[in-house]
C-alpha cells in the first residue's frame, strides 16, 4: 500500500538580516488523496507566501494540518495569515497558558495566581496566543502535540508532555522567577553560551579538520526552543524528521522514544531532516549528531541518500554556523540552505515545471572556533 505513496517538503525563506525563522509547508499522499501540512510560518510575509505557495503548488486551499512548532513569533507570525486566508482542518500547538495551574508552585512570588501567571504568557507569547484566538473564532479544532501523538500520517516524538508541562514551561523567558532549589548546579557551556552570543560577530575562524567536529557537547538552548514539536513521519522508503529550534535534550528525548516505540534507530533510516534551529551551534552536539543523522564517514567515502534542509535568513552572518554545516556533511549528508530562496525536497512525487536541481552545499575549510 506504502508502494507509491510520496511526498514533498517545501521550505520557504523567511526573514533578513540576522533574523531567521521557519516557514514549512509539506504535502504527501497519492495522486488524488493529497494531506497538506504547514510546520511553522515565518513572519507575515512569509505566511502570505505560504499561502499562494500552497494554492500555486498543491492546487488547493485547504490545510489539513497546522502545526507550530514553538511560540517565538519567528515561527508562529505567518500561520495567522495561513489560518486567516485558508481554510484549515486542526491546528496543533502548545498552549502553556492552559497549564499555569499545575506549575504554580514552581515560583518563589507566592502572590502570582493561576490567572496572572495565563495572563502574562498569553502576553509574552502573543504571536503564538492570536493562533488560538484565531482558530476558536474560525472553530478550527486546536490540540496539544505531546509525544506518542498523531498529526495525519506523522507522530510527534517530542516534548512528553510531563516534561513539557513541569520543566520547560517555568523555564520560559517570561515565566516568573523560580523558586530556588535546594541544590547547586554549574554549567559550563551555559556561561560560555551566553559569551559566546554577545560576541557572536568576533568569532575567529579556524583551520577545518575533517575528522574532528566543532562542537560542544554541553550547549543548551532556551526552554522554548527545546519545547518544539519533533515530528516523524515513517513512510518506510523515506522517513522525515522535523525539528523546529529543537536543542539536545529534545533531540535525545525524540531519538530514544522512537528507538522504544518504533524499535529503529533514526540514524539508520531517515532520508530527510531538518537541521535545528537554522544551523545554530547551541542545538546540537556529536554524540547527539552521531544518533540522529549517523556517524562520521571517510572523507572518500562520498555522500549518502540523506538530505538535510537549514532555513536561514539570506543575509544572516549567525545561522547556520559553519561548525554546524560541516559536522552534518562529515555524515556524509547533502545539506541545503533556503538563504532568502524556497527550495523543495521531493520523492515520487511529479516535477515541477521551472524549479531547477540545488547544489549541495559544500565543506568550508573554515569554521567557527569556541574561544
Ligand atoms: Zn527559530
Amino acid at each position: 500500500m506504502e508502494n507509491n505513496i510520496g511526498c514533498e517538503i517545501d521550505f520557504l525563506p523567511v526573514g533578513n538580516g540576522d533574523k531567521s525563522g521557519d516557514a514549512i509547508a509539506v504535502r504527501y499522499g497519492y495522486p488524488g488523496n493529497f494531506k497538506v501540512m504547514v510546520y511553522d510560518g515565518g513572519t507575515k510575509e512569509s505566511g502570505e507566501a505560504l499561502v499562494e505557495h500552497i494554492r500555486k503548488h498543491y492546487g488547493t486551499s485547504y490545510v489539513d494540518y497546522v502545526v507550530n512548532s514553538h511560540p517565538d513569533s519567528d515561527h508562529a507570525s505567518g500561520l495567522s495569515v495561513v489560518l486567516e486566508e485558508l481554510k484549515v482542518g486542526e491546528l496543533w500547538m502548545h498552549r502553556p497558558w492552559e497549564h499555569s495551574s499545575k506549575i504554580l508552585n514552581s515560583f518563589r512570588d507566592g502572590r502570582i495566581t493561576k490567572n496572572s501567571l495565563s495572563e502574562r504568557l498569553k502576553d509574552s507569547l502573543y504571536a503564538a496566543y492570536h493562533l488560538e484566538e484565531l482558530a476558536l473564532e474560525k472553530e478550527i479544532s486546536i490540540h496539544e502535540p505531546f509525544q506518542g501523538n498523531k498529526i495525519g500520517e506523522f507522530m510527534v516524538l517530542s516534548p512528553e508532555r510531563g516534561w513539557y508541562i513541569d520543566n520547560l514551561i517555568p523555564e520560559f523567558d517570561k515565566s516568573p522567577e523560580q523558586k530556588e532549589i535546594e541544590e547547586s548546579y554549574f554549567s559550563p557551556g551555559y556561561i560560555l553560551q551566553s559569551l559566546n552570543e554577545g560576541i557572536s560577530y568576533l568569532t575567529s575562524l579556524i583551520k577545518s579538520s575533517w575528522n574532528i567536529d566543532m562542537l560542544r557537547d554541553d550547549v543548551e538552548t532556551s526552554a522554548e526552543n527545546e519545547s518544539s514539536v519533533i515530528l516523524f513521519l515513517p513512510f518506510k522508503k523515506h522517513p522525515i524528521l522535523l525539528t523546529g529550534d529543537a536543542g539536545v535534550q529534545a533531540l535525545k528525548k525524540a531519538a530514544y522514544f522512537a528507538e522504544l516505540k518504533f524499535d529503529i534507530h533514526l540514524n539508520k533510516i531517515l532520508k530527510f531532516i531538518q537541521v535545528p534551529h537554522h544551523g545554530s551551534r547551541h542545538n546540537v552536539s556529536s554524540p547527539v549528531l552521531d544518533r540522529i543523522v549517523g556517524m562520521r564517514k571517510d572523507r572518500n567515502d562520498g555522500l549518502t541518500s540523506k538530505t538535510v534542509f537549514v532555513s536561514s535568513s539570506k543575509e544572516s552572518t549567525k545561522h547556520p554556523r559553519k561548525a554546524v554545516i560541516n559536522s552534518f556533511i562529515r555524515r556524509g549528508v547533502k545539506v541545503f540552505n533556503t538563504k532568502g530562496r524556497a527550495i523543495r525536497h521531493s520523492f515520487n512525487m511529479a516535477k515541477r515545471p521551472g524549479w531547477v536541481p540545488l547544489a549541495p552545499v559544500q565543506f568550508s575549510d573554515n569554521e567557527e572556533g569556541w574561544d
